[in-house]
Formats: structure tokens, C-alpha cells, sequence
């Protein structure tokens, strides 16, 4: 916290005002969100991925102080493989949701819907694989190691990350 503190003292730093990450300055668009800082910027939701499953728009989040993305109608989340990497399994997490996602109105020609026989990732746009944890199912990006947690999943991301990393490196070293 006190970390966030002074960055938002230093002028060299701004913060989004849509998803909330800590930018340069000088940077015009949120890698994030993809919304424009400019003071006066509306929010447009055609930057935002889409939900795999609902195929809305999906919000930007935070687990602790790292970005997320998260539906707001099937409540399902989604995180990039360097957040995965980063979480540390002895930290409690809390999903934090963004002021984008407290203004969510379902679109007027939304239903809720099965969930489809394979996810499209929300990152990179790939297909996502259905992998097997010892408690639990969870769908991962193919291309960029993505996970996609259904409602509820997330809050037990701790009893996966270890095999979750365990596969990455075994990965990373097979590329090499
Ligand atoms: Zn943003
Ligand atoms: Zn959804
Ligand atoms: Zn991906």
C-alpha cells in the first residue's frame, strides 16, 4: 500500500481511472483496459476482450495488485499466465472489481448461456483447453498459458498454483 502511495505522489505517474492500473505519465492508452486516459474519455466497451462464455464484454479486476478480468453476468475469471506466475500461494487472494464493472448493465440482447464446448481465450484470442488439477477443472490458453476460472473457481487459485507453474517451466524448458 504505501508502495501505491508514492507512486500516485511522483507527477510522473497517473492512474487509470477505468480499471485502476498505475501508468507513465505520458501514456495515452491503458495496456490494460485499452481505454484512452485522456481526462475526458468515455469508457468504450469494444476495447474490452470478451467473456469466452457470455461473449460480453468482460472487466478489468485486481487479485491483490495485479490486473485481472472478470464477467460481471457469469462471474467467471480470467488471468494471464505472468499474473499466474507472480500469485504466491501463501498469500490470501480478494477479487477486487473495477468501476467499469460496478457500472455493468447487461446488454439488452443478453442470455445467460452453457458454457461452450471450448473457450476462446480473452488475451490472445486462441483456443483454451479444459486441464484437470487434482481438485479441480480449469480452462488454459493453448497459445499464451491464460486461465479461466468459472464463478467461483478463483477463490481456490492457491490449491493450483504450484502444478499450475510445475507445467509452465516444464514447458518453457522444452521450447528451449
Ligand atoms: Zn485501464
Ligand atoms: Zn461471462
Ligand atoms: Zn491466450
Amino acid at each position: 500500500m504505501i508502495e501505491r502511495n508514492k507512486k500516485l505522489q511522483d507527477s510522473k505517474h497517473q492512474q487509470c481511472r477505468f480499471c485502476g492500473e498505475y501508468l507513465d505519465a505520458n501514456v495515452g492508452l491503458c495496456p490494460v483496459c485499452k481505454q484512452s486516459t485522456a481526462l475526458d474519455a468515455v469508457v468504450d466497451l469494444r476495447r474490452l476482450p470478451n467473456c469466452p462464455v457470455c461473449k460480453i464484454p468482460i472487466y478489468p479486476a485486481r487479485i491483490n495488485t495485479h490486473s485481472v478480468y472478470h464477467c460481471e453476468e457469469c462471474e467467471g475469471t480470467a488471468i494471464s499466465k505472468e499474473v499466474m506466475m507472480k500469485l504466491q500461494p501463501i498469500e490470501s487472494k480478494k477479487l477486487i472489481r473495477s468501476q467499469l464493472a460496478k457500472e455493468h448493465i447487461r446488454p439488452p440482447y443478453f442470455e445467460p448461456r452453457d458454457k461452450p464446448p471450448f473457450l476462446i481465450c480473452p488475451y490472445c484470442r486462441k483456443k483454451m483447453k479444459e486441464t484437470k488439477f487434482t481438485n479441480m477443472i480449469v480452462d488454459i490458453c493453448e497459445k499464451c498459458g491464460a486461465v479461466w476460472f468459472d464463478a467461483g473457481k478463483e477463490k481456490h487459485i492457491n490449491e493450483i498454483l504450484g502444478s499450475y507453474k510445475m507445467k509452465r517451466l516444464k514447458e518453457s524448458e522444452r521450447r528451449r
